[in-house]
């Protein structure tokens, strides 16, 4: 393989914290997900997680400014040295040229997009599936789940575009089971 330094890509509910929970004992990269991130904050009640509370809750992006400073400063931590899994993000083009820069003054050169793609109908199977076992505030609600998947269409989608030239970007099928797509994605890495 190229290098661990990897981007999770996909709409919600592709399935991508499942695989991400499989892949970093594979690669052995830490995992960065800014939605846990926000989550974690929200739990501890911090202003960051205050902040983007009105945002998760109605399933929008949080503004840049509050997500790339957080995205930054993790990814300058000493364990990104071996490789990231990042899951989450980027979620729109103005964040992924962000990562470029923040990479760059790292020095550090991003080796995959790994792009999960499920269709619609999929993909709202599994958030409401979802509400029922994790029981996430944001999967509840049929109106916050198509704000969610809009907002993928609109913000997040055109990221595939901006990834494709510069030949990093993997197109996993990901319908099947979580071993199948594991198995495909480990495959796209080698
Ligand atoms: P996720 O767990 O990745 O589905 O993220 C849950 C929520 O956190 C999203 O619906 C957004 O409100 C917020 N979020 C996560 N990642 C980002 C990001 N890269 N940019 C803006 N908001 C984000």
């Amino acid at each position: 393989m190229k290098g661990k330094n990897i981007v999770l890509f996909g709409p919600p509910g592709a399935g991508k914290g499942t695989q991400a929970a499989k892949l970093i004992g594979f690669l052995q990269v830490p995992h960065i997900s800014t939605g846990d991130m926000f989550r974690h904050n929200l739990k501890n009640q911090t202003e960051l997680g205050k902040k983007a509370q009105e945002y998760m809750s109605r399933g929008a992006l949080v503004p840049d400014e509050i997500t790339i400073a957080m995205v930054a400063d993790r990814l300058s931590q000493p364990d990104v040295k071996e490789g990231f899994l990042l899951d989450g993000f980027p979620r729109s083009t103005p964040q992924a040229a962000e990562l470029d820069n923040i990479l760059s003054s790292l020095s550090i050169q991003l080796d995959y997009v790994i792009n999960i793609a499920v269709s619609d109908e999929e993909v709202r199977a599994r958030l409401s599936k979802r509400a029922e076992i994790e029981g996430r505030a944001d999967d509840r609600d049929p109106a916050v789940i198509q704000n969610r998947i809009d907002t993928y269409k609109s913000q997040s989608e055109p990221c595939l575009e901006y990834y494709r030239p510069k030949n990093i970007l993997v197109d996993i099928n990901g319908t099947g089971t979580i071993e199948e797509i594991f198995e495909r994605i480990k495959k796209a890495l080698q």
